[in-house]
């Protein structure tokens, strides 16, 4: 049977990672963006792979947007069976300093954002009898470090959003599931960690049990498993890709 998986902020890092390998699993893809360049670059990509796939310009945090991106989707697919809200954006700095407009951003793009696509992805799962929702949350979410308040507090609601949405839509059969990447190597963490010093990159590696930083494609297979049936009886949780990061305990040499 014919599936449909739809992604926000699939243009790059992460998102992209996970719309290419819905599309090699099978499935059409809906990607949503701010990015309209690095959108239309991914289509070409899905077309490539033999795939059918859409893109739209949409920024979560306006609902009359993503209530577009919905309506032509739905129009053009017929159906919506998985939706990965992984859109997110994060702004550090040291908390007395940061403007609240940042905060509210933040908020409203991670959380606000996540929230506006899931209720209308589960209008439509509902008269299908069912779907799967994703939600990207952090390891920012179990773990902090200063500065990053509006990013934590949206990924930690992000968590709670996830119970939540669980509970309401399961009798709708639709399961809702988060997933927290650690460090996860995109273009933009290449550019930050490309500015430390050398031996940081190090430390960072060795944080990690596993011996390395994760990749966009360690966060795809997450994904793909989650929205699959052989996780069918997985719903409400957070499935944590880190390498075992947020178990290591560190020591101050
Ligand atoms: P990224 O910046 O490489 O990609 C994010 C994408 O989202 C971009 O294409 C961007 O254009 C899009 N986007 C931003 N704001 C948007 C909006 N308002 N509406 C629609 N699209 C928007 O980021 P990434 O590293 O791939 O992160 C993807 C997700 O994973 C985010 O939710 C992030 O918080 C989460 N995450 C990333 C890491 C990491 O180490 N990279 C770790 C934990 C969680």
């Amino acid at each position: 049977m014919r599936k449909v998986a739809a992604v926000t902020g699939g243009a790059q890092g992460i998102g992209k990672a996970v719309a290419l390998e819905f599309v090699k699993a099978g499935y059409e893809v809906s990607v949503a963006d701010t990015d309209k360049e690095a959108g239309m670059e991914l289509m070409e990509q899905v077309r490539s792979l033999g795939g059918k796939g859409m893109f739209l310009p949409v920024d979560v945090a306006k609902e009359t947007e993503v209530e577009r991106w919905f309506k032509l989707m739905l129009d053009d697919f017929g159906r919506i069976d998985v939706l990965v809200n992984n859109a997110g954006i994060g702004v550090n700095g040291p908390m007395l300093e940061l403007p609240m407009e940042s905060f509210d951003r933040v908020l409203n793009v991670n959380l606000r954002g996540t929230f506006v696509c899931s209720q209308q992805a589960a209008r439509a799962m509902k008269r299908q009898g069912g779907g799967v929702i994703l939600n990207m949350a952090s390891t920012r979410a179990l773990m902090s470090e200063a500065g990053t308040e509006a990013y934590s507090a949206s990924k930690g609601g992000l968590l709670a959003l996830t119970h939540a949405m669980a509970v309401s839509l399961g009798p709708y059969g639709i399961r809702v599931n988060a997933v927290s990447p650690g460090w996860i190597e995109t273009a933009d963490w290449q550019k930050a960690s490309n500015r430390r010093p050398p031996v940081h990159n190090e430390r960072d590696r060795l944080q990690h049990p596993a011996g390395r930083v994760g990749t966009p494609a360690d966060i795809a297979a997450a994904c793909l498993y989650l929205a699959g049936d052989g996780a069918g009886f997985v719903t409400g949780q957070n499935l944590v890709v880190d390498g075992g990061m947020t178990v290591k305990m560190i020591y101050e040499e």
